[in-house]
């Protein structure tokens, strides 16, 4: 993808301009005139309109990219009965709706431009209107937004006891995190949506729950338990658990497969996940025995031997990974020698399509020592190592430096090669030949992504530079002919 903006885009942008204009005249025209059930009605379909123009230009680009992303895209929304009473509505992230005689509970709420289409198809199957509870897995986007749609006079909203801290960091950042989605997730918009009801945050809970002690309550003969689960997706996870039918709702708690290798550190860039408290939760949860596990992402899980036996699977990895990180560092060894050295032993095999072991390991490390690595002086100092790169280059010559990188690319040490090729890069980010091994080491580290682990992130960080480097190659040519 070049920065160029074709004509379609600007076609697009402008489509886009223009109903997010005629959206907020509707809402301003009946927000004044009109009853709330109207303005409801209207809000709705407004943003529903938005999110149609939305999905497609990023089904679109998913579609030629082919990433896992685009599952959750092209993920229809329609209603999965779990149970007797239970609902769930699908979309990016999951709806769940728990119908009792006394009125309905809510456990997360969706992608904000997803909640219209996921109140129309729950409304489908509800029979009482009222809805007495909301209860937010986590602050993350794709699990609160719909909270503003649903809530309703007297309606609780239940998050964790930090959740309003996590929302204000996310919110605060929101700029440096959309900037970071972007770059790994190209088809979202150019900015995040700012009116009222789909723009992120300014939720407030009606009730916290804290670490170490649960919510009770019974409702329409169903007993519902609101638990705190600390650590994985961040320090506000929340999850539901039905006793009677040993349902538990996880959130985002494993993630999005089950059993996978957990996402202790985000590329997106978040606050460190905190491994030690993951573990804790973990214990916590597999004490409660659930026999089926109903994620925020993706299908319920149910047989009750795949539940447990995935649980304590994810708790002996982070716990391997954890404690050999520590073991490591007591040892002195180097926070890359350990991200080399450790893996997951053959019993423990998980996917880590969504978590990486070695990019866990640095996280653990950090996490403990933060990030001085405690090797060289310039690390405490703000002259980066590139400073220097255009003295290398002159010492050196970018013919030698391309021959040491080209010999490694052919032994197949691609970073080794990248690390030559990124020196002589910073100093002329133009050379034909050097583009053009950058573009085989980064397809190299590409092809190893795919074949071993197949990192969702690693390979959209493969996928943006990659596209970088194609960017870099055009411009050249276009200066070559002009
Ligand atoms: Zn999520």
């Amino acid at each position: 993808m070049t920065n160029e903006q074709s004509p379609g885009t600007m076609r697009r942008v402008l489509t886009i301009m223009l109903t997010i204009l005629l959206a907020l005249t509707l809402l301003l025209y009946f927000g004044i005139k009109n009853s709330d059930s109207m303005r409801r009605t209207v809000e709705l379909k407004a943003v529903d309109t938005m999110a149609n123009i939305g999905a497609k230009r990023m089904r679109e680009f998913a579609g030629e990219e082919g990433s896992v992303a685009a599952d959750f895209i092209n993920n229809p929304i329609e209603v999965r009965v779990i149970a007797e009473g239970i609902y769930q509505a699908t979309g990016v992230a999951n709806t769940h709706l728990i119908a009792t005689s006394a009125g309905d509970v809510l456990f997360d709420s969706g992608l904000s431009t997803q909640v219209p289409k996921q109140i129309k198809v729950l409304e489908e199957v509800r029979e009482n209107p009222k809805l007495t509870h909301i209860i937010v897995s986590h602050s993350h986007a794709d699990h609160s937004g719909g909270v503003k749609f649903w809530r309703q006079e007297g309606t609780e909203v239940i998050a964790h006891a930090a959740f309003a801290e996590e929302q204000r960091y996310l919110t605060e950042l929101q700029p440096y995190f959309w900037k970071r989605n972007r770059t790994l997730f190209p088809f979202i918009p150019e900015k995040p949506p700012e009116i009222g009801l789909i723009a992120y945050g300014g939720i407030e809970p009606d009730r916290v729950v804290g670490n170490g002690t649960p919510y009770q309550f019974t409702q329409g003969g169903v007993d519902f338990e609101v638990i705190a689960a600390p650590g994985a997706e961040g320090a506000d996870n929340l999850l539901l658990w039905l006793p009677q039918q040993k349902i538990l709702f996880s959130g985002d708690f494993f993630g999005p497969l089950f059993p996978q290798f957990p996402n202790i550190f985000t590329m997106r860039g978040e606050k460190i996940r905190k491994p030690v408290e993951y573990l804790r939760s973990l214990e916590m949860v597999a004490a409660l025995e659930p026999e089926v596990i109903v994620p925020s992402h993706r299908a319920p899980i149910t047989d009750p031997g795949i539940v447990k036996d995935g649980i304590s699977l994810i708790y002996q990895a982070t716990r391997y990974v954890h404690d050999q990180t520590i073991a490591g560092m007591n040892a002195g060894k180097t926070v890359e020698q350990l991200m080399d050295e450790i893996v997951l032993p053959e019993e423990m095999q998980l996917t880590e399509e969504h978590g990486k072991v070695s990019w866990a390991v640095k996280s653990i490390w950090e996490y403990y020592a933060t990030w001085f690595h405690f090797d060289r002086t310039t690390e405490l100092y703000s002259v980066p190592a590139k400073a220097v790169s255009a003295d290398i280059v002159s010492a050196a010559g970018t013919e030698a430096l391309l021959a040491r990188a080209t010999a490694y690319l052919e032994s197949e040490q691609p970073l080794h090669a990248l690390h030559l090729l990124e020196i002589v890069l910073d100093a002329d980010p133009n050379v034909e030949s050097v583009l053009l091994a950058q573009k085989a080491a980064l397809n190299d580290l590409l092809v190893q992504a795919q074949e071993n682990g197949k990192n969702s992130y690693e390979i959209y960080w493969l996928q943006y530079q990659l596209r970088n480097n194609q960017a870099a190659m055009t411009a050249n040519t276009n200066k070559g002919e002009n």
